[in-house]
Protein backbone atom coordinates (compact mmCIF):
# COMPACT_ATOMS: atom_id res chain seq x y z
CA UNK A 1 0.00 0.00 0.00
CA UNK A 2 1.76 3.48 -0.56
CA UNK A 3 1.52 6.66 1.75
CA UNK A 4 -1.36 8.27 -0.17
CA UNK A 5 -3.63 5.07 -0.14
CA UNK A 6 -2.05 4.56 3.63
CA UNK A 7 -3.19 7.40 5.15
CA UNK A 8 -6.74 7.15 3.65
CA UNK A 9 -6.94 3.90 5.14
CA UNK A 10 -5.39 4.33 8.82
CA UNK A 11 -7.46 7.34 8.95
CA UNK A 12 -10.73 5.50 8.31
CA UNK A 13 -9.53 3.02 10.64
CA UNK A 14 -8.29 4.93 13.75
CA UNK A 15 -11.84 6.76 13.19
CA UNK A 16 -13.95 3.46 13.00
CA UNK A 17 -12.42 1.38 15.60
CA UNK A 18 -13.46 4.26 17.81
CA UNK A 19 -17.25 4.47 16.32
CA UNK A 20 -17.69 0.53 15.43
CA UNK A 21 -16.24 -1.27 18.02
CA UNK A 22 -15.55 0.62 20.70
CA UNK A 23 -19.43 0.79 22.03
CA UNK A 24 -18.80 -2.84 22.88
CA UNK A 25 -16.39 -2.51 25.51
CA UNK A 26 -18.83 -2.58 28.03
CA UNK A 27 -20.89 -5.48 26.88
CA UNK A 28 -17.61 -7.83 26.29
CA UNK A 29 -16.60 -6.93 29.88
CA UNK A 30 -20.16 -7.92 31.50
CA UNK A 31 -20.12 -11.25 29.32
CA UNK A 32 -16.54 -12.12 28.94
CA UNK A 33 -17.54 -13.16 25.17
CA UNK A 34 -16.61 -10.93 22.24
CA UNK A 35 -20.29 -11.16 20.15
CA UNK A 36 -18.32 -12.21 16.85
CA UNK A 37 -21.85 -12.38 14.41
CA UNK A 38 -22.21 -8.43 15.51
CA UNK A 39 -18.09 -7.84 15.17
CA UNK A 40 -17.26 -9.39 12.22
CA UNK A 41 -18.55 -7.93 9.62
CA UNK A 42 -16.88 -4.72 10.74
CA UNK A 43 -13.64 -6.11 11.17
CA UNK A 44 -14.03 -7.60 7.72
CA UNK A 45 -15.39 -4.39 6.33
CA UNK A 46 -12.38 -2.84 7.68
CA UNK A 47 -9.86 -5.50 6.15
CA UNK A 48 -8.28 -6.04 9.73
CA UNK A 49 -8.01 -9.80 8.78
CA UNK A 50 -5.57 -9.61 6.25
CA UNK A 51 -3.45 -6.19 7.58
CA UNK A 52 -0.61 -8.51 7.34
CA UNK A 53 -1.21 -11.16 4.80
CA UNK A 54 0.85 -10.64 1.79
CA UNK A 55 -1.02 -8.59 -1.13
CA UNK A 56 -0.62 -11.72 -3.82
CA UNK A 57 -2.57 -13.51 -1.25
CA UNK A 58 -5.51 -11.35 -0.82
CA UNK A 59 -4.31 -9.24 2.46
CA UNK A 60 -3.47 -5.47 2.56
CA UNK A 61 0.92 -6.40 3.04
CA UNK A 62 0.74 -3.84 5.53
CA UNK A 63 4.35 -2.64 6.38
CA UNK A 64 5.22 -3.30 10.02
CA UNK A 65 5.83 0.71 10.26
CA UNK A 66 1.81 0.54 8.57
CA UNK A 67 0.87 -1.79 10.89
CA UNK A 68 1.95 -0.66 14.54
CA UNK A 69 -0.26 2.47 14.92
CA UNK A 70 -3.44 0.64 13.68
CA UNK A 71 -2.32 -2.48 16.49
CA UNK A 72 -2.10 0.15 18.67
CA UNK A 73 -5.02 2.16 18.06
CA UNK A 74 -7.21 -1.78 18.62
CA UNK A 75 -5.24 -1.94 22.09
CA UNK A 76 -6.85 1.41 23.16
CA UNK A 77 -10.56 0.81 22.08
CA UNK A 78 -10.71 -3.08 23.67
CA UNK A 79 -7.97 -4.93 24.79
CA UNK A 80 -9.77 -8.97 23.97
CA UNK A 81 -10.38 -7.46 20.62
CA UNK A 82 -6.93 -6.08 19.94
CA UNK A 83 -5.45 -10.04 20.80
CA UNK A 84 -8.07 -11.50 18.66
CA UNK A 85 -7.07 -9.27 15.61
CA UNK A 86 -3.22 -9.53 16.30
CA UNK A 87 -3.07 -12.72 17.02
CA UNK A 88 -5.08 -13.97 13.42
CA UNK A 89 -2.30 -11.43 11.64
CA UNK A 90 0.83 -12.27 13.42
CA UNK A 91 0.19 -16.47 12.37
CA UNK A 92 -0.90 -15.09 9.13
CA UNK A 93 2.81 -13.64 9.05
CA UNK A 94 4.21 -16.65 10.55
CA UNK A 95 2.67 -19.04 7.91
CA UNK A 96 3.97 -16.40 5.10
CA UNK A 97 7.26 -16.68 5.86
CA UNK A 98 7.26 -20.76 7.29
CA UNK A 99 5.19 -21.93 4.68
CA UNK A 100 5.49 -23.50 1.24
CA UNK A 101 3.85 -21.72 -1.83
CA UNK A 102 1.45 -24.43 -1.79
CA UNK A 103 0.44 -24.36 1.70
CA UNK A 104 0.13 -20.16 1.66
CA UNK A 105 -2.01 -20.63 -1.20
CA UNK A 106 -4.09 -23.11 0.34
CA UNK A 107 -4.76 -21.02 3.75
CA UNK A 108 -3.94 -17.50 3.10
CA UNK A 109 -6.24 -16.04 0.94
CA UNK A 110 -9.15 -17.26 3.40
CA UNK A 111 -7.37 -16.02 6.14
CA UNK A 112 -7.12 -12.32 4.80
CA UNK A 113 -10.82 -12.69 4.20
CA UNK A 114 -11.87 -14.04 8.07
CA UNK A 115 -13.47 -17.41 6.92
CA UNK A 116 -10.06 -18.87 7.89
CA UNK A 117 -7.75 -18.61 10.52
CA UNK A 118 -4.21 -19.76 12.23
CA UNK A 119 -3.96 -20.31 15.89
CA UNK A 120 -0.30 -20.90 17.07
CA UNK A 121 0.06 -23.83 19.32
CA UNK A 122 3.68 -23.63 21.08
CA UNK A 123 2.87 -23.54 24.96
CA UNK A 124 2.15 -27.11 26.71
CA UNK A 125 0.79 -27.68 30.41
CA UNK A 126 3.65 -30.77 31.19
CA UNK A 127 6.33 -28.93 29.73
CA UNK A 128 8.20 -25.96 28.87
CA UNK A 129 8.45 -24.08 25.61
CA UNK A 130 11.36 -24.14 22.54
CA UNK A 131 13.07 -27.53 23.23
CA UNK A 132 11.69 -28.73 26.31
CA UNK A 133 7.98 -30.13 24.22
CA UNK A 134 6.61 -33.47 24.96
CA UNK A 135 4.63 -32.91 21.86
CA UNK A 136 5.83 -36.07 19.61
CA UNK A 137 5.57 -36.51 15.65
CA UNK A 138 6.29 -39.95 14.40
CA UNK A 139 6.96 -40.65 10.97
CA UNK A 140 4.43 -42.89 9.29
CA UNK A 141 5.54 -43.41 5.58
CA UNK A 142 3.58 -40.25 4.22
CA UNK A 143 2.00 -38.96 7.42
CA UNK A 144 3.14 -38.00 11.10
CA UNK A 145 1.30 -39.63 13.97
CA UNK A 146 1.41 -36.61 16.57
CA UNK A 147 0.30 -36.86 19.81
CA UNK A 148 0.53 -34.25 22.46
CA UNK A 149 -1.17 -31.55 24.68
CA UNK A 150 -1.35 -27.98 24.78
CA UNK A 151 -2.62 -25.07 26.08
CA UNK A 152 -2.94 -21.19 26.06
CA UNK A 153 -3.87 -21.40 22.63
CA UNK A 154 -5.36 -18.21 21.40
CA UNK A 155 -8.15 -17.68 18.73
CA UNK A 156 -8.76 -21.63 19.36
CA UNK A 157 -12.72 -21.30 19.22
CA UNK A 158 -12.53 -20.30 15.76
CA UNK A 159 -9.65 -21.38 13.98
CA UNK A 160 -9.61 -23.42 11.18
CA UNK A 161 -5.56 -24.18 11.15
CA UNK A 162 -3.05 -24.62 13.84
CA UNK A 163 0.65 -24.24 13.69
CA UNK A 164 2.02 -27.08 16.09
CA UNK A 165 5.58 -27.52 17.52
CA UNK A 166 6.53 -30.98 18.34
CA UNK A 167 9.40 -33.10 19.01
CA UNK A 168 10.49 -35.44 15.68
CA UNK A 169 13.90 -36.29 17.20
CA UNK A 170 13.33 -36.56 21.17
CA UNK A 171 17.14 -36.95 21.39
CA UNK A 172 18.07 -33.85 19.23
CA UNK A 173 17.71 -30.73 21.60
CA UNK A 174 16.80 -27.68 19.51
CA UNK A 175 17.01 -29.23 16.55
CA UNK A 176 14.39 -32.09 17.30
CA UNK A 177 11.67 -29.79 16.89
CA UNK A 178 9.69 -29.15 13.70
CA UNK A 179 6.46 -27.13 13.15
CA UNK A 180 3.22 -28.53 11.30
CA UNK A 181 -0.26 -27.16 9.88
CA UNK A 182 -2.92 -28.77 11.54
CA UNK A 183 -6.13 -28.87 10.16
CA UNK A 184 -8.93 -27.98 12.81
CA UNK A 185 -11.13 -30.99 11.47
CA UNK A 186 -8.48 -33.18 12.34
CA UNK A 187 -9.56 -36.68 13.45
CA UNK A 188 -8.35 -37.17 17.10
CA UNK A 189 -7.62 -33.77 17.52
CA UNK A 190 -9.73 -32.33 20.67
CA UNK A 191 -10.23 -28.41 21.55
CA UNK A 192 -11.53 -27.17 24.99
CA UNK A 193 -12.03 -23.93 26.23
CA UNK A 194 -10.00 -22.41 29.72
CA UNK A 195 -11.07 -20.47 32.05
CA UNK A 196 -11.34 -16.68 31.33
CA UNK A 197 -8.32 -14.57 31.47
CA UNK A 198 -8.09 -11.72 33.96
CA UNK A 199 -8.00 -8.92 31.07
CA UNK A 200 -8.57 -8.79 27.17
CA UNK A 201 -11.25 -10.35 27.55
CA UNK A 202 -13.63 -11.79 25.39
CA UNK A 203 -11.19 -13.91 23.09
CA UNK A 204 -10.88 -17.82 23.64
CA UNK A 205 -6.87 -19.54 24.66
CA UNK A 206 -7.98 -23.08 24.75
CA UNK A 207 -6.33 -26.15 25.44
CA UNK A 208 -5.44 -28.53 22.57
CA UNK A 209 -5.23 -32.43 22.90
CA UNK A 210 -3.53 -34.04 19.94
CA UNK A 211 -4.18 -38.17 20.09
CA UNK A 212 -3.06 -40.53 17.39
CA UNK A 213 -3.89 -37.38 14.91
CA UNK A 214 -2.54 -38.34 11.18
CA UNK A 215 -0.62 -35.44 9.39
CA UNK A 216 0.02 -35.71 6.00
CA UNK A 217 3.67 -35.31 5.16
CA UNK A 218 3.03 -32.44 3.21
CA UNK A 219 1.72 -30.53 6.17
CA UNK A 220 5.31 -30.01 7.68
CA UNK A 221 6.60 -26.76 7.19
CA UNK A 222 9.75 -26.45 6.17
CA UNK A 223 12.43 -28.91 7.09
CA UNK A 224 12.09 -31.48 10.34
CA UNK A 225 14.56 -30.01 12.73
CA UNK A 226 13.80 -26.45 11.83
CA UNK A 227 11.21 -25.94 14.64
CA UNK A 228 13.43 -23.45 17.33
CA UNK A 229 14.89 -21.47 14.28
CA UNK A 230 11.32 -20.86 13.17
CA UNK A 231 10.22 -19.70 16.62
CA UNK A 232 13.10 -17.38 17.04
CA UNK A 233 12.05 -15.85 13.71
CA UNK A 234 8.60 -15.69 14.01
CA UNK A 235 8.37 -14.77 17.91
CA UNK A 236 10.98 -11.72 17.10
CA UNK A 237 8.27 -9.38 14.76
CA UNK A 238 5.73 -10.86 17.17
CA UNK A 239 7.26 -9.34 20.18
CA UNK A 240 7.27 -5.85 18.70
CA UNK A 241 3.84 -6.36 17.76
CA UNK A 242 2.86 -7.17 21.62
CA UNK A 243 5.31 -3.55 22.93
CA UNK A 244 2.33 -1.51 20.42
CA UNK A 245 -0.07 -3.16 22.04
CA UNK A 246 1.32 -1.86 25.39
CA UNK A 247 1.87 1.93 23.78
CA UNK A 248 -1.71 1.68 22.66
CA UNK A 249 -3.09 0.55 26.47
CA UNK A 250 -0.60 3.05 28.14
CA UNK A 251 -1.28 6.08 25.52
CA UNK A 252 -5.25 5.45 26.50
CA UNK A 253 -4.55 5.43 30.00
CA UNK A 254 -2.36 8.58 29.79
CA UNK A 255 -4.95 10.45 27.82
CA UNK A 256 -7.87 9.42 30.15
CA UNK A 257 -5.70 10.67 33.43
CA UNK A 258 -5.32 14.15 31.85
CA UNK A 259 -8.33 13.93 30.84
CA UNK A 260 -9.85 13.38 34.65
CA UNK A 261 -6.99 15.32 35.98
CA UNK A 262 -8.50 18.99 34.75
CA UNK A 263 -11.75 18.12 35.83
CA UNK A 264 -11.41 16.14 39.05
CA UNK A 265 -11.37 18.97 41.70
CA UNK A 266 -10.29 18.60 45.45
CA UNK A 267 -9.28 21.34 47.90
CA UNK A 268 -10.88 24.07 45.34
CA UNK A 269 -8.27 23.44 42.49
CA UNK A 270 -7.91 20.62 39.61
CA UNK A 271 -5.90 17.37 40.43
CA UNK A 272 -4.04 18.92 37.26
CA UNK A 273 -2.60 22.12 39.49
CA UNK A 274 -0.95 19.04 41.93
CA UNK A 275 2.79 18.85 41.87
CA UNK A 276 2.43 15.20 42.51
CA UNK A 277 -0.48 14.65 40.01
CA UNK A 278 1.89 16.76 36.84
CA UNK A 279 4.37 13.81 38.20
CA UNK A 280 2.57 10.99 37.30
CA UNK A 281 1.56 12.90 34.44
CA UNK A 282 5.11 13.74 32.96
CA UNK A 283 6.12 10.08 33.79
CA UNK A 284 3.54 8.32 32.29
CA UNK A 285 4.28 10.53 29.57
CA UNK A 286 8.29 9.52 29.44
CA UNK A 287 7.56 6.11 29.54
CA UNK A 288 4.99 7.02 26.24
CA UNK A 289 7.10 8.69 24.17
CA UNK A 290 10.35 6.08 25.23
CA UNK A 291 7.95 2.96 23.68
CA UNK A 292 7.22 4.98 20.60
CA UNK A 293 10.87 5.61 19.50
CA UNK A 294 11.43 2.38 20.33
CA UNK A 295 9.04 0.91 18.10
CA UNK A 296 9.65 2.75 15.46
CA UNK A 297 13.26 2.33 15.38
CA UNK A 298 12.49 -1.67 15.73
CA UNK A 299 9.69 -0.92 12.46
CA UNK A 300 12.02 0.91 10.27
CA UNK A 301 15.10 -2.16 10.99
CA UNK A 302 12.20 -4.48 10.13
CA UNK A 303 11.10 -3.01 7.26
CA UNK A 304 14.39 -2.76 5.52
CA UNK A 305 14.86 -5.76 5.96
CA UNK A 306 16.89 -6.81 9.20
CA UNK A 307 16.59 -9.20 11.90
CA UNK A 308 16.33 -7.44 15.36
CA UNK A 309 16.83 -10.48 17.81
CA UNK A 310 17.76 -8.19 20.86
CA UNK A 311 15.78 -4.28 20.02
CA UNK A 312 12.71 -6.79 20.07
CA UNK A 313 13.11 -8.20 23.07
CA UNK A 314 14.31 -5.08 24.82
CA UNK A 315 11.60 -3.29 23.11
CA UNK A 316 8.84 -6.32 24.36
CA UNK A 317 10.30 -5.97 28.03
CA UNK A 318 10.50 -2.11 28.20
CA UNK A 319 6.74 -1.89 26.98
CA UNK A 320 5.29 -4.06 29.41
CA UNK A 321 7.42 -2.37 32.22
CA UNK A 322 5.59 1.15 30.29
CA UNK A 323 2.76 -0.17 30.56
CA UNK A 324 2.45 -1.20 34.32
CA UNK A 325 3.99 1.82 35.45
CA UNK A 326 1.57 4.55 33.40
CA UNK A 327 -1.17 1.88 34.15
CA UNK A 328 -0.36 2.17 37.50
CA UNK A 329 -0.28 6.02 37.62
CA UNK A 330 -3.17 6.34 35.55
CA UNK A 331 -5.05 3.98 38.18
CA UNK A 332 -3.78 6.75 41.23
CA UNK A 333 -4.64 9.46 39.36
CA UNK A 334 -8.37 8.71 39.40
CA UNK A 335 -7.97 7.43 43.10
CA UNK A 336 -10.71 5.19 43.73
CA UNK A 337 -13.09 5.55 41.19
CA UNK A 338 -10.55 3.91 38.78
CA UNK A 339 -10.94 0.74 40.57
CA UNK A 340 -14.76 0.49 39.48
CA UNK A 341 -16.16 0.23 36.18
CA UNK A 342 -17.40 3.68 35.89
CA UNK A 343 -13.94 4.19 33.69
CA UNK A 344 -11.94 2.48 31.32
CA UNK A 345 -8.69 2.53 32.94
CA UNK A 346 -9.73 -0.32 35.37
CA UNK A 347 -9.96 -2.19 31.96
CA UNK A 348 -6.43 -0.85 30.60
CA UNK A 349 -4.99 -1.79 33.85
CA UNK A 350 -6.04 -5.30 33.54
CA UNK A 351 -5.24 -5.45 29.84
CA UNK A 352 -1.97 -4.57 30.70
CA UNK A 353 -0.97 -7.76 32.37
CA UNK A 354 -1.69 -9.82 29.19
CA UNK A 355 1.44 -7.94 28.04
CA UNK A 356 3.76 -9.71 30.73
CA UNK A 357 3.38 -13.16 28.95
CA UNK A 358 2.61 -12.71 25.52
CA UNK A 359 5.67 -14.30 23.81
CA UNK A 360 7.48 -14.74 26.32
CA UNK A 361 8.28 -13.91 29.81
CA UNK A 362 10.62 -11.25 30.80
CA UNK A 363 13.01 -14.03 31.66
CA UNK A 364 13.05 -15.32 27.99
CA UNK A 365 13.12 -11.85 26.95
CA UNK A 366 16.56 -11.03 29.10
CA UNK A 367 17.61 -14.36 28.14
CA UNK A 368 17.27 -13.89 24.07
CA UNK A 369 19.01 -10.28 24.38
CA UNK A 370 21.91 -11.06 26.64
CA UNK A 371 22.30 -14.56 24.29
CA UNK A 372 22.30 -12.22 21.28
CA UNK A 373 24.82 -9.40 22.41
CA UNK A 374 27.14 -11.94 23.96
CA UNK A 375 27.18 -13.62 20.46
CA UNK A 376 28.64 -10.64 18.80
CA UNK A 377 25.27 -8.67 18.12
CA UNK A 378 25.55 -4.85 17.72
CA UNK A 379 22.72 -2.93 18.05
CA UNK A 380 23.00 -0.31 15.33
CA UNK A 381 21.57 2.64 16.74
CA UNK A 382 21.56 5.24 14.15
CA UNK A 383 23.85 8.21 15.64
C1 LIG B 1 -4.03 -14.90 27.20
C2 LIG B 1 -2.87 -15.73 26.77
C3 LIG B 1 -2.75 -16.07 25.43
C4 LIG B 1 -1.70 -16.92 25.00
N1 LIG B 1 -1.65 -17.30 23.69
C5 LIG B 1 -0.76 -18.26 23.33
C6 LIG B 1 -0.79 -18.82 22.00
O1 LIG B 1 -1.59 -18.43 21.15
N2 LIG B 1 0.08 -19.82 21.70
C7 LIG B 1 0.98 -20.29 22.60
O2 LIG B 1 1.74 -21.20 22.26
N3 LIG B 1 1.05 -19.77 23.87
C8 LIG B 1 0.20 -18.77 24.25
N4 LIG B 1 0.22 -18.26 25.52
C9 LIG B 1 1.18 -18.80 26.46
C10 LIG B 1 2.30 -17.83 26.82
O3 LIG B 1 3.15 -17.60 25.71
C11 LIG B 1 3.02 -18.45 28.00
O4 LIG B 1 2.09 -18.49 29.08
C12 LIG B 1 4.26 -17.70 28.41
O5 LIG B 1 5.23 -17.73 27.39
C13 LIG B 1 4.87 -18.32 29.69
O6 LIG B 1 5.03 -19.70 29.54
P1 LIG B 1 4.37 -20.71 30.57
O7 LIG B 1 2.95 -20.30 30.79
O8 LIG B 1 4.61 -22.09 30.08
O9 LIG B 1 5.10 -20.39 31.91
P2 LIG B 1 6.15 -21.29 32.69
O10 LIG B 1 7.15 -21.84 31.72
O11 LIG B 1 5.40 -22.22 33.54
O12 LIG B 1 6.88 -20.20 33.55
C14 LIG B 1 6.43 -19.76 34.83
C15 LIG B 1 7.49 -18.83 35.39
O13 LIG B 1 8.73 -19.52 35.53
C16 LIG B 1 9.77 -18.91 34.77
N5 LIG B 1 10.56 -19.98 34.15
C17 LIG B 1 10.10 -21.08 33.47
N6 LIG B 1 11.13 -21.82 33.06
C18 LIG B 1 12.25 -21.21 33.46
C19 LIG B 1 13.64 -21.49 33.31
N7 LIG B 1 14.06 -22.56 32.65
N8 LIG B 1 14.52 -20.63 33.88
C20 LIG B 1 14.09 -19.54 34.56
N9 LIG B 1 12.80 -19.21 34.72
C21 LIG B 1 11.89 -20.03 34.18
C22 LIG B 1 9.02 -18.08 33.71
O14 LIG B 1 9.80 -16.96 33.26
C23 LIG B 1 7.79 -17.64 34.47
O15 LIG B 1 8.06 -16.50 35.23
C24 LIG B 1 -0.76 -17.37 25.95
C25 LIG B 1 -0.86 -16.97 27.29
C26 LIG B 1 -1.90 -16.18 27.69
C27 LIG B 1 -1.98 -15.80 29.14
Amino acid sequence: MNDTEYEGFRKKVLERVWTDLAPFEERIESEEQIPYAEINPVITDLGLWGLMVPEEYGGLGLTVSQYLPILSELAKVHGGIRVVVHVHNSNAHALSVLGSEEQRRAVLPGVAGGTMSIGFALTEPDFGTGADLGSIAVRDRDEYILNGRKHLISNSDFATHFIYFAKTDPDAGELGVSAFLVERGASGLAIEPLPETMGCKGGEHGRITATDVRVPVQNLLGQEGQGVAQLEETLELSRVLVAASSLGTAERALELAVEHSRTRVTFGKPLAHRQAVQRYIAEMAQDVYALKLMLSDCARKWDAGRRIPAEASMTKNFGLEAVGRVTDRALLTFGGIGYTRAHSIERLYRDARLNWLEEGTPTIQNMVVARALVGGYTIEDGW
